[in-house]
């Protein structure tokens, strides 16, 4: 099956990488020409604009950094909207749900449906093809792309309203904000009190304090101080500002969600966009005047 693809980075990538590799024919494009040579490398076509992806293939995938990427790729000039052969856009990026109920309507009006599909799992699941991947959409559209998707994770179908797979990984990426930055704080805690964080870590992931936090981030990037997960602070923090303004909207509680707002918002102030998200212990370690990981214990 031909499959346009657009957005190469961390994610997109190895998850455009697993389509090629299990044989289908795909068309890419990156604003960054280097990822989509390095695709075409594995057997993939370039294409020189999201419009071209769209002049040939039905089903167009994209993973983008932005909202306004997303909008800008999906419905603006030179966009999928102005393809010719383009009967899907599936957005595997995290955009919330009013950008993306946006960018349905603007499709539909061109007779393109747009099938939400934001992603969870990380690097390490988009290269092993064990993503979550919560869709909403037409349900035959679903079932029809299902195949597709498997090749990329575990679909999940959350429902018919546009937008409605968004709120799903809001709330999932709210609860991994707050995982990780909680997990910060205490272990910083823990070792400003005089106690070993590896041992910490081997105890939480054993005892009922773990989280994907202490299981994968801390061994991963945090306790060996690479700080190299491959997720972005700017990205959590979009994630963690989509999901206040979703609860603002929908006048529900956010005392926990707005205390985890401030302490990532702290993140990108001192750390910046780019840097990667387990980095957000830095400046919780600095307040403290401690330094958690192996490297220090000596
Ligand atoms: P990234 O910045 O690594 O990749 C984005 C890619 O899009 C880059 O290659 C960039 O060159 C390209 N791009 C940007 N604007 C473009 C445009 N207008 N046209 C064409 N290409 C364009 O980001 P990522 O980490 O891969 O994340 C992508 C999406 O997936 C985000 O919405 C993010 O929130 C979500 N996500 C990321 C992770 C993760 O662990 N990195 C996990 C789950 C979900």
């Amino acid at each position: 099956m031909q499959i346009g693809f657009i957005g190469l980075g961390h994610m997109g990538f190895p998850m455009a990488r697993r389509l090629v590799e299990a044989g289908h024919e795909i068309i890419a494009f990156d604003s960054r020409r280097e990822a989509v040579d390095h695709l075409v490398e594995l057997g993939a076509q370039s294409a020189s604009s999201p419009r071209d992806v769209a002049d040939r293939a039905e089903n167009v995938l994209a993973s983008l950094p932005s909202l306004q990427a997303s909008l800008e790729v999906a419905t603006g000039a030179g966009g999928v909207i102005e393809g010719a052969l383009a009967k899907r856009f599936v957005d595997f990026s995290t955009i919330g749900s009013r950008t993306a109920r946006l960018v349905h309507d603007r499709l539909a009006e061109r007779g393109i449906v747009a099938i939400d599909s934001p992603v969870s799992g990380g690097v390490a699941g988009a290269e092993k093809g064990t993503l979550a991947l919560m869709v909403s959409g037409p349900r035959n559209e679903f079932d029809a792309l299902s195949p597709v998707l498997e090749s990329i994770g575990r679909p999940f179908y959350v429902g018919d309203q546009p937008g409605s797979a968004q709120t799903m990984k809001l709330v999932n990426n709210m609860l991994a904000a707050t995982g990780l930055i909680a997990t910060c704080e205490a272990v910083v805690m823990g070792v400003k009190a005089g106690l070993d964080p590896q041992v910490m870590i081997d105890v939480l992931n054993a005892g009922s304090g773990g989280t994907n936090a202490s299981r994968d981030k801390f061994p991963r990037s945090i306790l060996p101080r690479t700080f190299d997960f491959g997720f972005a602070t700017g990205l959590m923090v979009k994630d963690v500002r989509l999901y206040l303004e979703e609860a603002d909207a929908l006048e529900v509680s956010k005392e926990v969600a707005e205390a985890v707002g401030r302490l990532w918002e702290n993140a990108i102030r001192e750390l910046g966009p780019d840097s990667d998200f387990t980095a957000a212990i830095k400046p919780i370690e600095r307040a403290a005047g401690v330094v958690v990981g192996s490297a220090e214990r000596g």
